[in-house]
């Protein structure tokens, strides 16, 4: 059994369609490591597997998937890590999973995540930290850090995560695996508990770039339930580069100067990296990116913002939690969002509906939106220059648990390298890249909308030349 939790989604898929393990082997293996995870990375695990699962033909072979909270999944507790939605079960299922499951990728668990997906640390969760299975006294990252954790520690072969601002990226690089942000409209949003329904966005989170292709293969396409989503040109392809020879690599360095605040291992990690990319044929050259500096201010104006409308719909009415108002409506909802949001999820809400309030729309949101659009020609501009755009994937690796949730300015920062592509909206991957005092570091590549394909040809080419090994991890 412990062969099987070695080997990749991939692999794992292969050996069932060669016959030589039953999808019903491979599910329980999986199912009973998630059932004594002691890193909280759950907060439920299938009793067992679906009837159809395996069925003969399937493209992922019946490799069960972890899914983070905040999908929908019907029948199944779906609480985006927050209280309020407390016991709420919906009577549906998001396009994704769905997607994944008629692939053959059944729901194996629903993961921890930070409360709303509001955070970088998994430390926001209503339902208590994330443990880093590297060291359990720091945390794995967020928003996604229960998918992260679970993928890196074997408690399951591959996972889905949303990223709005870094969520899949950040939380990758800190668990030492990959993560991978589509291309806005890439994956429908139908059926995810909204953050900032203008930046989320879901992608895998998995052991290496392969299984990542392979579970994106099956996750994209235009949904007519979300109507910001895209038919994807193409096909996702399985990657197979060897070197990255005639590619053209940018390092913005508006971002990897000194305000970033990079930690000297990061730093080193990734000059390594860039050595190594040169080595493979890759020519690398600063470039400009002027206004991504600011992606950060004008990123915890938007998000907040839409985050405010979206979380308005939790008033004790019609899902999870309601606290009594003493019949007294209103009195019912604001004792129901009192208790039920936490302290995070209150602070963007009360952000946000400043930022939106008459008289200082224009100054703070819509000058945000501003800033998103130039951010936006940045990144249009460098590409046409360059094939893709590197950066560290965070300034630090992971931090203890608590370091940081008293200064929310500090967490905030985490996401210095992510938010950019995030505004732009488009795809960005993060590879593991090295340990640095026996911790992952993460080596983040971006590309224009719509190049998944080659962003992962590229990522598949380096992971090859740097040979990280995770297996520690699963231990
Ligand atoms: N850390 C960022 C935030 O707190 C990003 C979260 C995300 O991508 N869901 O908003």
């Amino acid at each position: 059994m412990s062969e099987l939790i070695d080997l990749t989604a991939a692999e794992a898929a292969e050996r069932v369609r060669a016959g030589e393990t039953a999808p019903a082997e491979l599910f329980e293996a999986y199912r009973t490591r998630a059932a004594e995870d002691d890193l909280n990375a759950y907060t439920w695990v299938a009793e067992g597997a679906p009837e159809s699962n395996g069925q003969a033909g399937t493209p992922l072979g019946g490799v069960p998937v972890a899914v983070k909270d905040l999908f929908c999944t019907e029948g199944v507790p779906s609480q985006s890590g927050s209280r309020i939605l407390e016991g709420y079960r919906p009577p549906y299922t998001a396009t994704v999973v769905a997607k994944l499951a008629d692939a053959g990728a059944p729901l194996l668990g629903k993961t921890n995540q930070d409360e709303f997906a509001m955070g970088s640390s998994n430390e926001n969760s209503g339902f208590g930290p994330v443990l880093n299975p590297w060291d359990r006294r720091r945390v794995p990252g967020g928003s996604s850090g229960g998918s992260a954790a679970a993928v890196a520690a074997g408690l399951a072969p591959w996972a889905i995560g949303t990223d709005t601002g870094g969520s899949i990226r950040q939380p990758a690089a800190l668990c030492g695996i990959v993560g991978l942000k589509p291309t806005y409209g890439a994956c429908s949003r139908y059926g995810m508990i909204a953050f900032a329904s203008s930046l989320d966005q879901a992608g895998p989170l998995t052991r290496d770039v392969t299984d990542a292709a392979l579970m994106l293969r099956h996750m994209i396409g235009h949904d007519g339930r979300d109507s910001t989503s895209l038919e994807f040109p193409g096909e996702i392809e399985v990657p197979r580069s060897e070197d990255l020879k005639g590619i053209k690599l940018g390092v913005p360095e508006d971002l990897t100067g000194a305000e970033g605040g990079v930690e000297p291992g990061v730093r080193e990690s990734f000059d390594q990296t860039l050595a190594l990319a040169e080595r493979l044929g890759a020519s690398i050259e600063p470039c400009r990116l002027p206004h991504a500096p600011h992606a950060l201010s004008a990123y915890y104006l938007i998000a907040p913002a839409e985050a405010s409308a979206n979380l308005a719909r939790f008033d004790g009415v019609r899902y999870g939690l309601r606290v009594d108002g003493d019949r007294d409506l209103v009195t019912m909802y604001s004792r129901t969002r009192k208790v039920g949001f936490g302290p995070e999820v209150k602070r963007r809400i009360m952000l946000g509906t400043y930022a939106l309030s008459s008289g200082y729309y224009d100054a703070y949101y819509g000058t945000a939106q501003k800033v998103r659009t130039k951010i936006s020609e940045d990144f249009r501009a460098a590409f046409e220059r360059f094939d893709f755009i590197v950066t560290p994937t965070s300034p630090s690796t992971a931090f203890e648990l608590g370091a940081k949730t008293d200064d929310p300015l500090a967490m905030y920062l985490n996401d210095f390298f992510t938010v950019p592509m995030s505004l732009a909206g488009i795809p960005a991957i993060s590879i593991p890249s090295a340990l640095s005092d026996g911790l992952p570091v993460g080596f983040q590549l971006a590309g224009p909308a719509f190049s998944e394909s080659r962003l992962l040809d590229a990522a598949y080419a380096l992971e090859r030349a740097i040979g990280f090994d995770g297996s520690s991890a699963r231990a």
